[in-house]
């Protein structure tokens, strides 16, 4: 099989070409490098099966000679990191809409099959835990940009159905959750890496808010792995699929594992979320999924926890510390 990766480059991307290449598949990245990097990929780079554009996905003519010439496409592209996004709204609505636009439409163009990663964003406010994909989408305000990745996301969504309804095309809709392991920067806003490398440097650990927001953290390599066992998968196709972790952790939680973990003498801070992101800004208070689609589909259980993946993170930021 040839995959198409776009975003190959970013941190579950990286992963995702290991998972495929030791499954035998022939790999071809397209990454214009914003938020990925070629570190992500250095495992590969020698390997006949492995080939990796830098580009846009909204370079039409280079994606379509791309397109072209593989069986499957991931569409991992994307605007990342809350702070990011609050700080490019432009950008992230272009890179996702007009992204995955770009994408289906080549898509189309050769009847190829996609998967494209979405986000449990788009569960929005809701309070209805665990969620489950069948349930409903809750916005903020217009107002408020971190809503817009969540809706850019959702329009990703409807436009991959609508192309499978009229085209008879496979499309498969993964919704991440909080997604951890070796490689992820905290250069984007994303609390793990954040966390430790405070705490291995014992400077005071930033919670935002009060630190009652709870989230699920799931180790890439089992999120990848079955990316890569869903989109072989013939009864996933045309549906909305969640995967991540269901084990719930505060974020003061959090911020008090890592520092036992480490033996880290960090204190914590808590900083507003006007003052860490924005005016105004509205976080998700809970963030659970509900995997028994995914358990249903391909026998999904994540198998990694939460301690080892912060020890894993830790020695390996150790190892690299320019890379943070
Ligand atoms: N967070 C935090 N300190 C940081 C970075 C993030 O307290 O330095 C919080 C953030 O406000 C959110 C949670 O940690 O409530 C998870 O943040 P992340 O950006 O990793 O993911 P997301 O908000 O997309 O779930």
């Amino acid at each position: 099989m040839r995959a198409l990766i776009t975003g190959g480059a970013g941190f579950i991307g990286g992963h995702l070409c290991g998972v495929l290449l030791e499954r035998g598949w022939s790999i071809q990245v397209l990454d214009d490098l914003s938020t990925g990097s070629k570190d992500n990929l250095k495992d590969y780079i020698d390997n006949p099966s492995f080939r990796f554009a830098v580009d846009t996905v909204l370079n039409e003519m280079v994606l379509d000679r791309l397109v072209s010439e593989c069986d499957i496409i991931f569409h991992l592209a994307a605007a990342v990191g809350v702070e990011l996004i609050v700080k490019r709204p432009v950008h992230t609505i272009r890179t996702n809409v007009e992204g995955t636009d770009c994408v289906l439409k080549a898509a189309r163009r050769y009847h190829r099959t996609v998967l494209i990663a979405s986000t449990s964003e788009v569960y929005g406010k809701s309070a209805n835990i665990p969620f489950r994909e069948c349930d409903d989408t809750v916005s903020g305000p217009t107002t408020k940009h971190r809503w817009a990745y969540a809706c850019s996301k959702a329009i990703d969504e409807f436009a991959a159905f609508a192309m499978a309804k009229e085209t008879g095309q496979s499309v498969y809709i993964v919704r991440l959750f909080n997604t951890v392991g070796v490689r992820q920067s905290g250069r984007y806003g994303m609390v793990i890496p954040r966390f430790i490398k405070q705490a291995l440097s014992d400077e005071p650990i930033t919670v935002y808010g009060d630190g009652e927001q709870s989230r699920c953290f799931c180790n890439v390599t089992d999120v990848t792995r079955a990316l890569a066992d869903l989109v072989l998968c013939d009864e996933a196709a045309g549906q909305v699929i969640n995967l991540g972790s269901d084990e719930e952790i505060t974020i003061n939680a959090l911020a008090e594992k890592i520092i036992s973990v480490f033996g880290s003498k960090s204190t914590i801070v808590r900083i507003p979320y006007d003052e860490a992101y924005e005016e105004g800004f509205e976080d998700m208070q809970r963030r659970v999924p509900c995997l028994d689609k995914a358990a249903r589909l391909i026998g999904y259980k994540p198998i990694s926890n939460l301690d080892q993946t912060i020890r894993e993170v830790g020695d390996y930021m150790r190892a690299n510390p320019i890379q943070q």
